[in-house]
């Protein structure tokens, strides 16, 4: 469409976007206030590339919104992270993720952590150290079964507040990683200065591998770099075979990806490491 009915378009697709959002936020509120329970986890499981076995899961936010149906967090994370309505979603998300690894584990199921997403702003917020303390607290889970996940715009927003975070979290027990690592603008001395535990590889890097030569060859020299800084590496967006066989090749320490199960909520998850493996 071109001329005066293109820019008409245009501002009622705006229209539409700016409304949408509002709605979401409105509803995002309400949600909170009364129920809660519309925010659901789901639960990705990371593998062992040497062993093949399962070793902890990854927390992903999903909005079982009344209307709307389920709806992924690239949609409502952003209208949360505007809305600093993700300091109450992300407690939720880091508390309901706590209370289910304790429950498994004392079922007798073999996972040793639960990753959690944490967002910029909870990362920076005052209230993150008594969050995380009292979330253990409740749940009665080690600390060493969780891990933070935080990503490298984050963390660089303000280097040495970051490092300060990073250490108290540190000395808490819990353990860090690096989230979406390649996609940011982290310079290595910073990297080589904070207390990380894992490095998550984008699955950007992962798309092309190992057809293409020169993204295996980007992906192998990440996975070399992460192996000198004494990293464990964990692989994100694996969705073949001949990925995972490349990883295995290359030292990387785990998997996580389609290929091996998407994320799956509580009872299919549970199902799914009933039936895989032993
Ligand atoms: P992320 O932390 O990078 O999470 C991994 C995303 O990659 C998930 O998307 C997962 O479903 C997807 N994924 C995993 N394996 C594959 C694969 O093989 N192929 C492809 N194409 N995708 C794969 P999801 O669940 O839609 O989450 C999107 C993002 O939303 C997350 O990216 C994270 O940044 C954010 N998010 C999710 N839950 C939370 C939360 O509780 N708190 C915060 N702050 N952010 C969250
Ligand atoms: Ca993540
Ligand atoms: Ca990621
Ligand atoms: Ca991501």
């Amino acid at each position: 469409l071109a001329g005066r009915d293109g820019v008409r378009q245009w501002a009622e697709e705006m229209d539409a976007q700016v409304s949408q959002r509002f709605e979401l936020e409105r509803d995002m509120r309400i949600g909170l206030e009364h129920s809660p329970e519309q925010f659901v986890l789901y639960y990705q499981p990371l593998i062992d590339l040497q062993t093949r076995q399962v070793r902890g899961v990854e927390a992903l936010l999903r909005w079982q919104h009344p209307q709307r149906g389920l709806i992924g967090p690239d949609l409502f994370i952003p209208v949360a992270e505007l809305t600093g309505l993700i300091v109450p979603l992300g407690r939720r998300a880091l508390d309901g993720a706590c209370r289910q690894l304790q429950q498994w584990q004392s079922e007798g199921l073999a996972l040793e952590f639960v990753s959690v997403n944490l967002s910029p702003l909870q990362f920076s917020g005052e209230d993150l150290q008594c969050s995380v303390a009292e979330t253990l607290a409740n749940s009665g889970l080690a600390p060493e079964a969780l891990v933070l996940e935080i990503t490298e715009s984050a963390l660089m927003t303000d280097v040495q507040k970051s490092l300060d975070t990073l250490h108290v979290l540190k000395r808490m027990g819990v353990r860090l990683a690096l989230d979406d690592f390649g996609t940011g603008y982290s310079s290595l001395s910073h990297l080589r200065s904070f207390p990380l535990d894992k490095l998550k590889i984008d699955r950007s890097f992962m798309q092309g591998v190992p057809e293409s030569r020169g993204d295996s060859l980007l992906l192998a020299s990440i996975l070399e770099l992460a192996a000198g800084l004494q990293l464990e590496v964990v692989a994100e967006g694996v969705e073949t075979e001949a990925q995972l066989q490349f990883l295995y090749r290359h030292d990387c320490a785990m998997a996580q990806g389609f290929l091996l199960s998407r994320p799956l909520p509580v009872g299919q998850l549970q199902a799914w490491l009933a039936q895989d493996g032993d």
